[in-house]
Parts: structure tokens; C-alpha cells; sequence
């Protein structure tokens, strides 16, 4: 896609000739396609659990429910409005993304340290599943935006717990060198099929729906984290094999100052 614009070059009041300009805009075309999909996802993803409690709502008002079933009705109320809720977190957390200058200041953050923490405060959900996680590795420093860097972290460990097998383990690795800082997420869970590994990056993409759907989540996190590694000039790896685990490496440039 093309846009064309010209001008006339003015010389002692007449025109002495035009400039020219063709401008490439089919990045700028698909920036604004992907946004319009997003936007019509939202309105569904935000509109699916607000139809089910409203439903609920409505059966237990008319009095259709028998005392009993109260209690059943009321949980499944809160967890779709749970479900709510993290889709407008993360739907916050990705606009914010989008916005190109960021003002929250850049520094040096140690990575090692960082996903300590992380997984310090993924450790209920770590222990409910019996899956051990460890961090290893050296310190190894990235400028960038700390709360970023921690949310793609996070992400990641939440994944790498959430699709695990009971007694499965997470590595967390990070591993400096002279020009780049590798960031490594392994686990030893479920896996991600080939066809769709290229595709779960993606905004609301999951494998499976139906499985998904039982595991909480909102399909956004993996783009947080795409977003993110852009963010700070990082590229993503992926390696997963279905049925034995996977494998996510982000590559960051080293900070040097
Ligand atoms: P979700 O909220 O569904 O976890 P994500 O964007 O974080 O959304 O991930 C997208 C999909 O990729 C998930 O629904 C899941 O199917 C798959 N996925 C992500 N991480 C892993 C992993 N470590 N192991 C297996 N599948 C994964």
C-alpha cells in the first residue's frame, strides 16, 4: 500500500515545480488491521463472562434455582468475574505496551535477581501442582523497564507452571555473555504442537480453547511478553515438543553501563 502526496514549490510566486512523495504504508495498514481485530476480540472476550454471570444472575433473581444449588451458582459467578478481571488487567498492561514512548524510566536491572522473585512469588502456585522450580545462572544485567521485565518473567513461570505435569520441574536460567543476556524458561509440561508454535505469541491465541478454558488465563500473556522483549531490542526463541516440555529463550542486548 502506497500513499501519494504532492506539493507545489513556490519560486517568486509561481509555481516552479512539485514534490513528490510516495510513502510505503503497508506496515502502517497492518498495525491498524491488527488493532481492529483486537478490538472487536476484546468486545467478545470481555462480552463472553459478563453473558454467563448476567445469565446466573437472572435465573437465581427469578427464583429458578433450589437453595441448594445457590452455592454452585455463586462460584461459578466468581470465577468469571475473576476471569473479568485479568482480561482487563492484562488488556491494560498490553495498551500500555502499545503506547511507543513508555515514561517509565529505564535502569539496569539484574535478571538473575529479578526471577528470583518472580518465581519467590509464584510459589503457591508452584506447590499446589508439586512442580519444583529453580533459577540458575549468573547476574546478568539489561537496561531497561523493571516492571516490564518482570510481567514478561512472570509470565513465562506462570506458563511454564500452569501447562506442567504434576511433579514436573521449571528451570530458569540466565546466562550472560560479552554481547547479550539469555533469559531461558524450560519446563517439562505438556508442550506446544508445531503448528501452533509460531501462533501462540498472538493476541487471545490458545492451543486449545476447551482445555485452556479450565486453566485460567486470558491469551494475552505471551503477547505481553512479545510486546515486551520489543520493547528492549530482545528476540524470542521458542522449542517445545509436545508431551516432553518447553523451551522459551528470550535474548536481550547486555547493558553496559
Ligand atoms: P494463556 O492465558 O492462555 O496462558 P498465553 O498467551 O500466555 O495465554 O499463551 C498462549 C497459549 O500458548 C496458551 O493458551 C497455551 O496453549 C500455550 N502455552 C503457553 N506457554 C506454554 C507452555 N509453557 N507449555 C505449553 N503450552 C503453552
Amino acid at each position: 500500500h502506497y500513499q501519494l502526496t504532492t506539493n507545489p514549490v513556490w519560486v517568486n510566486g509561481r509555481v516552479k515545480g512539485a514534490v513528490v512523495l510516495i510513502l510505503d504504508i503497508t506496515e502502517k495498514r497492518a498495525a491498524e488491521q491488527i488493532r481492529r481485530e483486537f478490538s472487536a476480540n476484546v468486545s467478545h472476550e470481555l462480552k463472553t463472562p459478563l453473558t454467563s454471570i448476567l445469565g446466573y444472575a437472572e435465573i437465581i433473581k427469578n427464583g429458578m434455582v433450589k437453595i441448594e444449588d445457590i452455592p454452585r451458582f455463586a462460584e461459578r459467578i466468581y470465577n468469571e468475574a475473576n476471569h473479568l478481571i485479568a482480561l482487563i488487567d492484562d488488556i491494560i498492561k498490553l495498551s500500555r505496551l502499545d503506547e511507543d514512548n513508555i515514561d517509565i524510566p529505564r535502569k539496569r536491572v539484574n535478571l538473575l535477581e529479578l526471577s528470583k522473585r518472580v518465581c519467590a512469588r509464584l510459589e503457591p502456585q508452584a506447590r499446589e501442582k508439586s512442580v519444583i522450580v529453580s533459577v540458575s545462572g549468573q547476574n546478568g544485567f539489561v537496561f531497561g523497564v523493571e516492571e516490564i521485565l518482570e510481567q514478561m518473567i512472570y509470565n513465562l513461570c506462570d506458563n511454564a507452571i500452569k501447562y506442567n505435569k504434576e511433579n514436573g520441574r521449571v528451570d530458569v536460567n540466565i546466562s550472560p555473555s560479552a554481547k547479550e543476556v539469555v533469559l531461558t524458561v524450560s519446563d517439562t509440561g505438556i508442550g506446544i504442537p508445531k503448528e501452533h508454535q509460531s501462533r501462540v505469541f498472538e493476541r487471545f491465541y490458545r492451543v486449545d480453547k476447551s482445555r485452556s478454558n479450565r486453566t485460567s488465563g486470558t491469551g494475552l500473556g505471551l503477547s505481553i511478553v512479545k510486546h515486551g522483549a520489543m520493547h528492549h531490542n530482545a528476540r524470542i526463541e521458542l522449542e517445545s515438543q509436545p508431551g516432553h516440555g518447553t523451551t522459551i529463550r528470550i535474548i536481550f542486548p547486555v547493558s553496559h553501563n
